[in-house]
């Protein structure tokens, strides 16, 4: 008996037909970048790809060339850009870089000059995060040496990514979508591309060409606070390995952060922050942070999360014993929720189980 990661391929084939279908003929790539957000990124392309979806982000060229290998003929993007020295591993792998500056612009024409490769890459144009992607005081200049054919390789999408397309009636969403317009007015003839997961709810005017959903192909909630219109793809359950009981007044694990206020059964399951569990989660007498479902009861985590171990008062569940699953995403746990619990975000949550615990891959 041991833990258990499962992955539900025919859930994200599933979700992503569903993307496909809100975007209206917009073309529908995945991103699947850290792992495929944790769920296993070889499975996650080679099923994508047998149903139809012909382009795929990763963040890392290491990534980008797992995915080439799982998918010869799919079109592969990278996002963090051309690092310096890795322009090699691009042509070598058939990579496309996402390029967000001028030196990276610079750098990827005198190799594609140099070797000849026909050099497609996407241009990343910074609409307001501030993070990657080229500034507006550059798209006239890389307009221009676009127009002139000095770049020598064509740039095949023109992307920006969106800052909070997870809330509706952030004004900052119409500001981004407006200037993104006004960079693609430059690039006439360029695809352009802009929504993520949340963005392709925006509306038309955050489609253009290609969206790039990540998160809610792996079944996060693109639409925080309404119903979750994906497929949970994830569930992680770990069988309990002992119940004890606990007297009034007795603390529960280090440094006795949780008392117990009534005579109490806790259940010791083989689960912690080694696994991705994160510590945050960890709860103090009187708090309600993180959860598990045990006999389908919502039971919460007390005490201090450990590296390898965590409590659960199960007293209010007779049928807790030794063995009895304890479900850590899945059910009423969705993966939201499990992040809520911890102070954080469904995808770090996803992003960080699943490196130590097994994973079984079902439905494709
Ligand atoms: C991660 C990422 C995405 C996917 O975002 P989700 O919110 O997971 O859908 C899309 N575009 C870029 C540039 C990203 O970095």
């Amino acid at each position: 008996m041991a833990a258990e990661l499962t992955v539900d391929r025919g859930a994200l084939v599933v979700n992503w037909r569903r993307l496909a279908a809100v975007a209206r003929g917009a073309e529908c790539s995945a991103v699947v970048k850290a792992d495929a957000y944790g769920t296993g990124l070889e499975g996650a392309v080679s099923a994508l790809r047998r149903v139809g979806c012909r382009t795929f982000f990763t963040a890392h060229v290491s990534e980008g060339i797992r995915a080439r290998e799982a998918a010869p003929d799919a079109v592969i993007y990278v996002l963090n850009g051309l690092a310096p020295g890795t322009a090699g591993d691009y042509g070598a792998w058939r990579l496309r870089p996402v390029l967000g500056s001028m030196e990276e612009i610079a750098d990827w024409s005198d190799y594609v000059h140099a070797t000849e490769l026909p050099g497609e890459a996407a241009v990343h144009v910074d609409t307001g995060m501030n993070r990657l992607g080229l500034p507006p005081s550059a798209w006239g200049e890389a307009a221009g040496r676009r127009r002139d054919n000095w770049l020598g390789f064509e740039i095949t999408l023109l992307m920006s990514h969106l800052v909070a397309a997870e809330e509706p009636e952030n004004p900052i969403n119409a500001r981004q979508i407006a200037t993104f317009d006004e960079a693609r007015a430059l690039f006439p003839g360029v695809a352009g591309s802009l929504a993520n997961s949340a963005g392709v709810f925006l509306g038309r005017e955050a489609r253009h060409d290609m969206v790039r959903p990540g998160y809610a192909l792996y079944g996060g909630n693109p639409l925080p606070g309404d119903e979750n219109p994906m497929d949970p793809v994830v569930t992680l359950s770990v069988p309990i390995l002992q119940v004890r009981d606990v007297a009034a007044g007795d603390g529960v694990g280090y440094n006795a952060t949780w008392t117990a206020a009534r005579a109490s059964r806790i259940g010791t399951v083989p689960l912690g922050y080694a696994d991705g569990f994160l510590r945050a989660g960890s709860a103090a007498t009187g708090e309600r942070k993180a959860e598990a479902l045990v006999d389908g009861v919502v039971c919460p985590i007390v005490g201090r999360i450990s590296m390898d171990l965590l409590a659960l008062d199960v007293t209010d569940v007779p049928a807790a014993a030794r063995g009895t699953d304890a479900v850590i995403i899945g059910g009423a746990l969705d993966v939201d929720r499990v992040g809520r619990n911890a102070g954080t975000i469904g995808y770090e949550i996803l992003t960080s189980l699943g490196r130590r615990h097994p994973r079984r891959e079902i439905g494709f």
